[in-house]
């Protein structure tokens, strides 16, 4: 039973940040497939792409070993590289713009929208010079970007539109699923990612040509072509196409997906039940902002950021995370802006106040515990700690 001691922390047992949930199946397919004698690339990823392709709505799926990797082999297939610009929101994480740099293109960074902090559909076109070649919205915290209006922009200017859907497996936009709307599109499987094959990743796409040229790219710039051409060679037989990358999955991740998969659906409404329950609670609590959520689209709820309204509180954000820890509770930061990273602020001359909206609100953020093996038990705790750590230092 819980004490209403105030002295006491809200958990003597921390509540870590995040975890990941792995099932028995997931374990027992992994367990399978070291025994199979076929560990890497083969019949599982095969059929975890077609799975995942099935369950989006994409015509085509293409399994990489993380959505880094993914993002990285989507922009040298599109043939972006030195001398092209690419419009990423500061908002971000740094994998989005590091893969810019990685091609030998010029990230240009953006602000973003001040209630979803998704990229700013205003601040995208501002960005646009005749470099410009891409775009590259985040759909964050697992709340899809306003698609209509990027893609009408990407449009008149002839870009192409490549999304970032690492926190958004199974959201929605306008009643279609992340990964549909013919954009390439990129996944993560990360450990804490909605759905996990520990490291992992996917890429959508609805034009095949561009699917082979991602699936030449990620494997060593190998033609998978070239034993059909030289037939009288033999199986043996193949060909270095271009300098390439060594990014795809293996059957032991891919064996994790495929059940990672057929739970996503419960896992994603878990998650919804759990932010719903914090968003009834903490609509009691002036001080805080809480997270968006648009009409039209399905928020899969990768994260739970709230916002301080610093103005009413005696203590700034570092302080809450600290007196949250204090109770027990794990939090995190989503995210540091990128124009507030070294690299990116030296090397591109960023300033706070071109991002401003961006800015303000890392200066807010806190991102609470929300994940599908969180009990209810555990997201009470983290409405108590955070009733209390508001109640403590309101003005
Ligand atoms: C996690 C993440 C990535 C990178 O995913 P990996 O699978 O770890 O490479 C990319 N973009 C965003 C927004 C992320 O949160």
């Amino acid at each position: 039973m819980k004490t209403n001691n105030m002295d006491s922390p809200v958990r003597e047992k921390r509540l870590p940040f995040c975890l990941p949930d792995v099932g028995e199946a997931e374990i027992e397919e992994v367990i399978d497939t070291l025994r199979s004698g076929w560990l890497t690339t083969g019949p599982k990823t095969k059929k975890f792409e077609q799975a995942f392709a099935a369950y989006v709505g994409a015509p085509e799926a293409v399994a990489v070993n993380s959505c880094t990797g993914g993002l990285h082999v989507t922009l040298a297939a599109l043939g972006i590289g030195p001398g092209d610009e690419v419009i990423v929101p500061t908002m971000t994480f740094a994998a989005t713009a590091n893969v810019v740099v990685h091609v030998g293109a010029t990230p240009v960074m953006v602000d973003v929208a001040p209630d979803t902090l998704n990229v700013d559909p205003a601040a995208v076109e501002a960005a646009i010079t005749p470099r410009t070649r891409a775009v590259v919205p985040v759909h964050l915290y697992g709340h899809p970007c306003a698609m209509d209006r990027i893609m009408a922009i990407a449009e008149r200017h002839n870009l192409f539109v490549v999304e970032d859907a690492a926190h958004s497996v199974a959201a929605e936009w306008n009643g279609r699923r992340v990964g549909s709307l013919g954009n390439p599109t990129v996944f993560s499987f990360y450990a804490i990612k909605n759905m996990t094959t520990g490291e992992g990743g996917m890429i959508t796409v609805d034009d095949s040509e561009l699917a082979e040229r991602m699936r030449v790219w990620l494997l060593h710039g190998m033609s998978r072509d070239a034993w059909k051409r030289y037939e009288a060679t033999g199986s043996w037989y193949y060909e270095i196409v271009l300098a390439g990358l060594k990014y795809n999955m293996t059957d032991v991740q891919a064996a994790m997906g495929l059940h990672q998969l057929a739970r996503l659906e419960e896992m994603t409404r878990r998650r919804a039940e759990l932010a719903a329950r914090y968003t009834e609670a903490f609509r009691l609590l002036p001080e805080l902002i809480l997270p968006a959520y648009r009409d039209g689209v399905r928020h899969v709820w990768h994260l739970y950021p709230i916002r301080l309204r610093l103005e009413q509180l005696t203590i700034d954000r570092n302080a809450f995370i600290e007196a949250l820890s204090r109770e027990g509770i794990g939090t995190s930061v989503h995210f540091i802006p990128l124009h507030r990273h070294p690299y990116y602020r030296d090397r591109f001359g960023l300033h706070p106040a071109d991002f401003p909206t961006a800015d303000a609100a890392y200066q807010q953020l806190v991102s609470l515990p929300l994940y599908p093996r969180m009990s209810d038990q555990d997201a009470a705790d983290v409405v108590e700690a955070v009733r209390r750590v508001v109640g403590r230092h309101r003005k």
